[in-house]
């Protein structure tokens, strides 16, 4: 139920992503020309023949990106075709000087099938998000046109670098089937599954901020318990997590007001305005036909053969979903702790790091991690998962120092208070390990039994009126011992050996 100021209205969203990520390679994907083109490059410095798409020339597929597409797909538990073609989408800009891109057919499977992605939903539970397919296609080189007063430029460094593009499915047939996404939370979380697949497979940065990631959103309403889907809109080029957000909720409140005013959506293509955080017609839909696909003749069918498959199945680390797994199965973490550090690799190599061959330490890594070091970003690198200490750098708290910790409150070398203290010294930049820093401030634990029986003898010996109370009955009195003793100790000695004492003494 989509909820418009906090009420929950009588409408339910439906969101197709059509999620574009620039596969890594060094080459282009018809291309020998350098596929990097960041913005310190040169324009028009990394353009072969091909990409200028002069006369005669002909595209060579680069397999790197096929093996790159495989392995996204096989990262989405989906199909791979043995068999796909490449098609000529046609359309005329200055950015794309072949007059088409070459991309694979609307109509046939591309090279990735079937599969889906495991989220949250927003009920909490595992929810699937079906994969339509992920095709390779060439993206397009860039337009500047506010460098000049009356001329426009264009770079084609980006041009026919290649692209996938993951589409989601939506089984129109079985409208009643919940496992598309349903919220503009859900499409974040989507999206940063999809980033994350891809840069644990070294498949692309999917990096939102470069451009390396980007998603057509289309977005439609319909009233709960309806058995059709209706009209969408597709709002094109979406480079924020926070303005496909804002872009989702605003068409949802748009067409759902168009509805409710007896009015009919119309099927468009939006643009969305990062000022105001609306969405305005760009032009009437497209479709297929428009784009005369047809097989491009300069390139063969592409054919996977089960070898290379299997050669890519087993190259693949391990996927944040299988980590996640793991969390919850073998260290016996709670669902949202798995989910929280498994948003990023480097973040799930830290805790793995911290944790090393101690399985017990998980829980409490984990919540130290969850409450503490990610309220400090700037005290904890988390790419610094390799264990490193560097003499001399500023204080950053490693995972090596997190397992000092946990291990010292559970050797019972330190308490949990003197723990949380320990923590604020690392993060005001205090040097040395957790057991340096407590021995430093004298904050290692009495554990030795004589020290505080005498402590605990004391206390029973100055508050006779108590202790007559305690063994009247009145139990609850154990706290004010226990709160004596650690005052005579200077909080130093351990709770469960006072409190063993003290019961035992007065009982
Ligand atoms: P195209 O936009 O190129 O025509 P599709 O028709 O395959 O491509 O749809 C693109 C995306 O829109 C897919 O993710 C699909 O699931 C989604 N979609 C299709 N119909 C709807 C709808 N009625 N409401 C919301 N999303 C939809
Ligand atoms: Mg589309």
């Amino acid at each position: 139920m989509f909820t418009i100021k906090g009420k929950t209205t009588d409408w339910e969203l439906v969101i197709g992503l059509e999620t574009h990520i620039e596969v890594l390679s060094d080459s282009k994907l018809f291309s020998g020309a350098s596929a990097d083109y960041n913005p310190t490059i040169s324009p028009n410095t990394q353009v072969s023949m091909v990409d200028a798409a002069m006369p005669g020339m002909l595209p060579v597929l680069n397999e790197y990106c096929v093996e790159q597409a495989i392995k996204m797909g096989l990262g989405l538990n989906a199909e791979i075709s043995r068999r796909s073609r490449f098609a000529r989408k046609q359309y005329f800009y200055p950015d794309l000087p072949q007059g088409y891109q070459i991309s694979q057919p609307a109509d046939e499977p591309p090279i990735v099938g079937r599969g889906y992605v495991e989220i949250t939903g927003d009920d909490g539970n595992p929810k699937k998000i079906f994969i339509e397919r992920a095709h390779l296609e060439q993206d397009a080189g860039k337009l500047k046109h506010d460098a000049h007063p009356t001329k426009s430029f264009a770079d084609y460094n980006r041009t026919g670098v290649a692209l996938l593009e993951i589409v989601t499915y939506l089984d129109v047939k079985n409208p009643e089937n919940n496992s598309y996404i349903s919220s503009p939370d859900e499409a974040e979380r989507y999206l940063r599954e999809i980033r994350e697949i891809a840069r644990a497979l070294g498949v692309s940065k999917a990096n939102m901020e470069e451009g390396s990631m980007r998603a057509d959103v289309n977005v439609s309403v319909r009233p709960v318990g309806s058995n059709e889907f209706r009209t969408r809109t597709e709002t094109k080029n979406m480079v924020s997590f926070k303005f496909i957000k804002s872009a989702i909720e605003y068409e949802a409140r748009r067409q759902i007001e168009i509805y409710e005013n007896g009015g009919t959506v119309s099927q468009d293509t939006m643009r969305y305005s990062a000022s105001d955080g609306t969405t305005s017609v760009m032009r009437s839909k497209e479709d297929a036909l428009d784009y005369r696909y047809f097989p491009d003749p300069d390139l063969l069918e592409l054919i996977v053969e089960d070898d290379m498959i299997e050669r890519i199945r087993n190259t693949m680390p391990e996927l944040p979903a299988t980590t996640r797994a793991r969390y919850i199965n073998e260290l016996g973490l709670a669902e949202y702790d798995a989910a929280r550090l498994t948003e990023s690799t480097d973040i799930s190599r830290w805790f793995d790091t911290a944790v090393g061959d101690k399985p017990a330490r998980a829980k409490s890594i984990a919540n130290w991690m969850i409450s503490e070091l990610f309220a400090h970003p700037e005290n904890w690198d988390e790419k610094n998962a390799v264990d490193r200490a560097q003499p001399g750098a500023p204080r950053i708290i490693r995972p090596s120092d997190l397992a000092e910790l946990v291990d010292m409150i559970s050797d019972k070398s330190i308490n949990g208070k003197q723990a949380k203290e320990i923590f604020i010294k690392m993060l005001d930049d205090e040097d040395g390990s957790p057991r340096e820093i407590a021995k430093r401030f004298g904050m290692e634990q009495i554990t030795d039994t004589s020290a505080i029986e005498a402590a605990v003898d004391d206390v029973i010996a100055n508050n006779p009126a108590q202790v007559e109370q305690y063994r009247g009955g009145k139990v609850g009195l154990l706290g004010f011992f226990v709160g004596g003793v650690m005052k005579a100790t200077g909080g130093k000695a351990n709770p469960a050996v006072v409190n063993e004492l003290l019961r035992k003494k007065l009982g």
